[in-house]
């Protein structure tokens, strides 16, 4: 069967879910989001930190801090040091502004979904606590507050006292704690699901269970997507949010294999319990957020594993100590489940958006990592602006895909 749209989505994760939803706004495109859930699909996986602070300073993401101590120490005396994604590290301004501005959107738009579509993604105002146990971690707090003096505003120190005023659960360990006030939380499938239900009750068409297996092309012109299970679609525009598979597709596309690789992560789950924590936890062997329905979600580790989303006994046990030692209660909860995911990795941790020299009627929407539930709102607005070739909130040259050395973009010929 032959279909035809105005724009073609390929990847149905909060990414493309929240392009299909921000595009289908108007009402004057024909959408289709295309989708087959692939394990490891990140969107499914993810602790559903709205942490646009604790992210943007390496600590929302429940990075694991075993291999980073002395690096940690020579960065907050200002030395240079080789950091990659399993080291804590400040990312650069641009980053910033993009996670900010779209934390910065959640209240309303979580206000328009529930009033306009019935969908609720439970948005919370939890605030994120960094836990500090001993000096490498408040010398590493230090430095965050040393380097974001415009955001002073949105910083608290709370001392051994206020923290166990704020946080009763917490260990007496703790010596304190560096809180992110503007840093939420919400529920990640929920997010998704109602991205996808508004954007579907605005007319969008999905296709779910369907492989995107081919990109149709004329000359330098993307004009469709070829699927293993409903045949041929025709568009003006496809955008790739295949996530931790967004190479394989811009592939097709462009001749050119974008630098994205996944990402793995581990995460667990307890069972639910009335309400142990006020905000959001992360510490330097784990994040901890209680949900809405009381579960726990304990994360996570950062992996170069490829494709391989098995849960492994010492990442899994590290967790549970490292939860247990922040908040020993813990010791007597049961956990419900495991598992991993894939984060859409890039090269600088930055996301990839926005067209590709050479392909036209192309847009990557791709490589959000560990960030994409807090910037997949920012994302559908890029995107929309993109589509209809308007002004963006944002420069958009940080993120585009030509930022990196040809090295990294392998042309496929
Ligand atoms: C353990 C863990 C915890 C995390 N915690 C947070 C957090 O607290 N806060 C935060 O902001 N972010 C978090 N993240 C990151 C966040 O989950 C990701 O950045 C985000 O989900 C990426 O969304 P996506 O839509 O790009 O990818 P995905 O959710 O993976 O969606 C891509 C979809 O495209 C499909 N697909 C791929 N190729 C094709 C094809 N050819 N045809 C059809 N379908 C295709 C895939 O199967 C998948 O369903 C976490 C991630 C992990 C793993």
């Amino acid at each position: 069967m032959n279909r035809t749209y105005d724009v073609v989505i390929a990847g149905g994760g909060v990414i493309g879910a929240s392009c299909a939803y921000h595009l289908s706004r108007r009402q004057n495109l024909r959408i289709a989001l295309i989708d087959a859930k692939r394990p490891g699909n990140a969107t499914r996986a993810s602790a559903g930190g709205l942490w646009a602070i604790g992210e943007s300073v390496g600590l929302g993401c429940g990075v694991i801090f075993f291999r980073m101590m002395s690096a940690q120490r020579r960065e907050a005396h200002g030395a240079a040091v080789a950091v990659d994604a399993s080291t804590p590290h400040i990312l650069p301004p641009a980053f910033f502004e993009f996670a900010l501005q779209s934390n910065a959107l959640y209240p309303q738009l979580h206000r328009e979904l529930i009033v306009h579509h019935g969908m609720d993604f439970k948005f919370e105002r939890t605030g994120l606590k960094y836990v500090i146990y001993d000096d490498e971690d408040r010398l590493y707090a230090e430095h965050i507050v040393s380097r974001i003096p415009h955001l002073a505003d949105q910083l608290r120190w709370l001392d051994r006292e206020a923290l166990r005023e704020a946080e009763p659960a917490v260990s007496h360990e703790a010596q304190g704690a560096l809180e992110f006030l503007c840093d939420h939380q919400v529920s990640p499938f929920r997010l998704a699901d109602a991205y996808t239900e508004g954007a579907r009750q605005n007319g969008v068409d999905l296709y779910f269970n369907t492989n995107v297996t081919g990109v149709l092309r004329q000359g330098e012109r993307v004009t469709g997507v070829r699927t293993a299970e409903q045949g041929t679609f025709h568009c003006g525009t496809l955008i790739n949010a295949a996530g931790a598979w967004a190479a394989e597709l811009s592939e097709q596309a462009s001749g050119i294999r974008l630098p994205v690789k996944p990402v793995k992560g581990q995460i667990l789950l307890t069972e639910r319990m009335p309400k142990l924590l006020e905000g959001c936890l992360t510490t330097s062997d784990c994040y901890m957020a209680q949900k809405d329905n009381g579960e726990i979600l304990i994360g996570s580790t950062t992996e170069d594993k490829g494709f391989d989303v098995s849960t492994t006994f010492p990442e899994v046990a590290g967790l549970v100590q490292g939860a247990i030692r922040c908040v020993p209660g813990l010791k007597d909860i049961n956990l419900k489940r495991c598992w991993a995911g894939l984060r859409p990795g890039s090269p600088d941790e930055l996301p990839i958006l926005g067209p590709m020299a050479g392909v036209e009627g192309y847009l990557n929407a791709c490589g959000h990592f560990r960030t994409g539930i807090l910037t997949s709102a920012i994302t559908g607005v890029m995107l929309e602006h993109l589509v209809h070739q308007e002004p963006l909130p944002l420069d958009i040259t940080p993120f585009l895909a030509d930022r990196f050395e040809a090295g990294l973009l392998k042309g496929v010929g």
